[in-house]
């Protein structure tokens, strides 16, 4: 694909909102529906195989596949959700492009490691013969809140003996990253007037005692180990609710809970030790109710000698003349593929500080680069 059209793809996928439902309706603007659409004909113009897949009621991602000489395959992922265009500087989904920045909701995160994969899998189709495995490039739905789209698929049986997930990174090739865990805590009390409050028990005040332990937690350090590339573990409360009327003492308080995991450490571990910490700091009758993992992610750590790592390395350094390995907070599929027995890494065009931001833009040189890096890993079978 010309520079020009690969730089005009991405403008034009930014200027088609796919901001992620989370767990309400598919309002305007909002699901994958319009965008897998418009990635599967693109697709299919260039004469490559392209299904949907329902992930839930109208989130379907997309399965493209290009044959390769070995039934064997090679995994491109990218996601085609972003978070809300709200709160953002300039005009959310109009794709400006100024110079060599284009601006918008989703232009790093994840439009670009988008477009860059369609073109890379775009050129090798053209002479699919000398591909030495298959290639399969998928858009997943919802990545950004539960990646059910993912989840689905790896539920149908689609597997790879290695995956790239397109991430803005900056360009440099991540080999671990966190896994998270929520999960909600309740506080249980007794609704009266709050006339007498003292015939009640408040529910809010003894959720209070529990975030105050539960700060006190995460300061003195969560878990035993640190991650050379990540750190410590971390904890935070990201969410309280609690009351109905000012007039009534509240019978039930809520928050969730962020719990970011080390690789290798497991969710529901990671919540049993909060349960017997607040077992413990809490010496009181508190009504407590720690629920079950809403949303576990695994964390990702790949060896540095990994066969995958040394060939996307070869593959990067080859394009941009360097190959940095690093880790990174936020989790990615990349994680949830690991864990499912297939080795990935995350690598990608658009700063990695960039996802999420009140002013997201791409540099898009990084377009050109990426899509180079991924056509030579798909031409090599990342061998
Ligand atoms: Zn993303």
């Amino acid at each position: 694909m010309e520079r020009d059209e690969l730089r005009k793809l991405v403008a034009e996928m930014v200027r088609i909102p796919s901001v992620n439902p989370l767990d309400g309706p598919i309002g305007e603007g909002q699901g994958e529906r319009e965008l897998a659409s418009f990635v599967q004909s693109r697709l299919r113009e260039a004469g490559i195989d392209c299904e949907l897949h329902d992930a839930a009621e109208g989130r379907p991602s997309v399965v493209a596949r290009v044959p390769g000489g070995s039934e064997e395959a090679v995994w491109f992922d990218a996601h085609l959700d972003t978070v809300s265009g709200d709160g953002m500087a300039f005009e959310p989904f109009a794709g400006r492009v100024e110079g060599d920045a284009l601006y918008g909701r989703g232009a790093a995160d994840d439009k670009a490691s988008l477009a860059a994969m369609m073109a890379a899998l775009m050129a090798v189709a053209k002479d699919a013969s000398s591909l030495p495995a298959t290639v399969v490039m998928t858009a997943t739905a919802d990545e950004e809140h539960r990646m059910q789209g993912l989840l689905s698929l790896l539920k149908s049986g689609l597997t790879a003996r290695g995956a790239v997930v397109g991430e803005p990174t900056g360009l440099e090739i991540i080999i671990a990253h966190k896994g998270v865990a929520r999960f909600k805590v309740a506080t249980k009390g007794k609704a009266v007037h709050s006339s007498r409050p003292e015939d009640g028990v408040n529910a809010i005040y003894r959720m209070s005692k529990v975030v105050q332990a539960l700060e006190a937690y995460a300061k003195g350090g969560v878990g035993r180990d640190s991650h050379p590339m990540l750190g410590r573990a971390t904890l935070s409360v990201g969410v309280i609710r609690g009351g109905k009327h000012v007039n009534v003492v509240p019978d039930r308080c809520e928050i969730e809970v962020d719990r970011r995991l080390l690789p290798g450490e497991e969710g529901r571990k990671a919540l049993g030790d909060v349960r017997t910490y607040l077992n413990s700091a809490l010496q009181e009758e508190l009504g407590l109710e720690v629920g079950s993992p809403d949303l576990v992610v695994p964390g990702l750590s790949l060896a540095s000698d990994h066969p995958l790592v040394q060939c996307v390395s070869a593959a990067v350094k080859e394009v941009t003349g360097q190959a940095v390995l690093s880790g990174m907070h936020g989790t990615t599929h990349a994680g949830q593929l690991v864990a499912a027995g297939i080795p990935a890494l995350v690598f990608g065009p658009g700063a990695m500080g960039q996802a999420h931001t009140a002013t997201e833009e791409l540099d898009l040189n990084q377009l050109e680069q990426a899509a180079a890096v991924y056509e030579s890993l798909m031409q090599s079978g990342c061998r």
